[in-house]
């Protein structure tokens, strides 16, 4: 349902002059910044100063950091400058004039106006709520620490399952707690993959996710250094998970599909084909989702598109961002009992009192029953192999 369809006219508009203004200002800041960081490497400081120094002072997830940031940020603008000079050069070939830049800007909206404004909110509301003061609080976790890790290789591994324990636990709730959808959502809402829909997210979504993993991590001894550099690690392979086909068409990455999370499987995560949608919560190490079995395959030949399930313009921001929201809202006021309208905020999306038919859990029982083979995983394969009496596979139904 397209809430926001009466003010779309003039609305929309109003998105859009904002959209421009966001558009030129973040581009502005990136291409200046990139430009300039390669400018001062000619004299010795910029990039080669970023990954020559810290190895130096043995800091080298640093040298490795600065040169995926600099592959990241390369990569962004590739993507936006690569698509609008090709929808100038081939895809709008016909049109002249005025019609010819309509229809690159409309392209341009419908694949960059989620993040650049999801962006804009993201920097600028959490200045304004004083969120950042989140931080303040870390020492006081400190003490709810059951035991202290040390730095050694091993740790480092122990740290990172833990992470992506957390991570794992976080992101399914997300998906299976309504309200927390709710705000989930518009991550999931872009029709079009690309690098910067990592930046499509809630505003105050990143503050208690990472509260979230803060307290886990903690509790299980992790150390705080350790959080922040496998924090840095996995919010640039999130990043990149979400590269567009264009730049990388077959995003299986080879061998390593069979040990870290490929873009091939966040592509699945965004798809809204019953088969997928609700897998392949994980950032970079697939464990947990084998463990819980939420690991899902990409199968080129079941492919619906990517965004969430409802009727949605991704055009229309304000449906983007606070759609969910207000379809929530109206459930619960409209709910008879006050049982189900508390039952609203906890259960998964698409549940009602009457029905769970059209939970995603339920959507891919119904889609597995008649077409198992596309749910095997290994995961099935190896639970099938140690049970007991006949060995005949059943599909991973979460
Ligand atoms: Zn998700
Ligand atoms: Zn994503």
């Amino acid at each position: 349902m397209l809430f926001t369809k009466k003010l779309s006219g003039n609305w929309k508009i109003l998105e859009n002059v904002v959209f421009v203004f966001a558009f030129a200002y973040i581009m502005y800041q990136l291409t200046s910044g990139y430009l300039l960081y390669f400018y001062n490497s000619i004299k010795g400081k910029g990039f080669i100063e970023a990954v020559v120094a810290p190895i130096g002072k043995h800091d080298y997830y640093k040298s490795v950091m600065a040169i995926i940031i600099l592959l990241n940020a390369t990569c962004v603008l590739w993507e936006i400058l690569s698509l609008i000079l090709l929808l100038l050069k081939q895809e709008s070939g016909n049109l002249q004039g005025y019609s010819k830049y309509k229809y690159v800007f409309k392209k341009v909206l419908v694949n960059y106006k989620p993040s650049f404004l999801a962006l804009l909110i993201t920097e600028l509301l959490p200045m304004l709520l004083l969120i950042h003061m989140f931080w303040i609080w870390l020492p006081y976790f400190q003490k709810i620490r059951l035991f202290t890790i040390n730095l050694k290789w091993y740790s480092w591994i122990y740290a990172y399952l833990c992470f992506e324990f957390a991570i794992w636990l976080y992101h399914f709730g997300a998906h299976r707690v309504r309200l927390l959808w709710c705000l989930h959502a518009p991550h999931h809402s872009p029709s079009e993959l690309n690098l910067t829909v990592n930046w499509v997210s809630f505003f105050a979504e990143g503050y208690y996710s990472n509260l979230i993993y803060l307290i886990i991590l903690t509790l299980f001894g992790v150390n705080p250094v350790m959080f922040v550099a496998i924090m840095a690690l996995s919010t640039t392979w999130g990043m990149f998970a979400h590269i567009s086909e264009r730049t990388l068409k077959n995003g299986k990455l080879g061998i390593l599909q069979h040990f870290i999370i490929t873009p091939a499987h966040h592509r699945v995560h965004h798809e809204k084909h019953p088969l997928y949608i609700d897998t392949n919560f994980a950032t970079f190490v697939p464990l947990w989702d084998w463990v819980f079995g939420t690991l899902q395959p990409l199968k080129e030949d079941i492919r619906e598109g990517y965004g969430v399930r409802r009727e949605l313009d991704v055009t229309n921001f304000s449906d983007l961002y606070f759609g969910e929201i207000v379809l929530l809202y109206r459930d619960i006021k409209n709910a008879q009992t006050l049982k189900n309208k508390f039952l609203y905020l906890i259960k998964p999306p698409g549940w009602n009192p009457e029905s769970s038919a059209n939970t995603a859990a339920a959507l891919r029982r119904a889609y597995l029953k008649t077409n198992p083979a596309p749910g095997l995983t290994s995961r099935s394969t190896f639970l099938s192999a140690i049970k007991l009496g006949p060995k005949t596979q059943t599909a991973d139904q979460l």
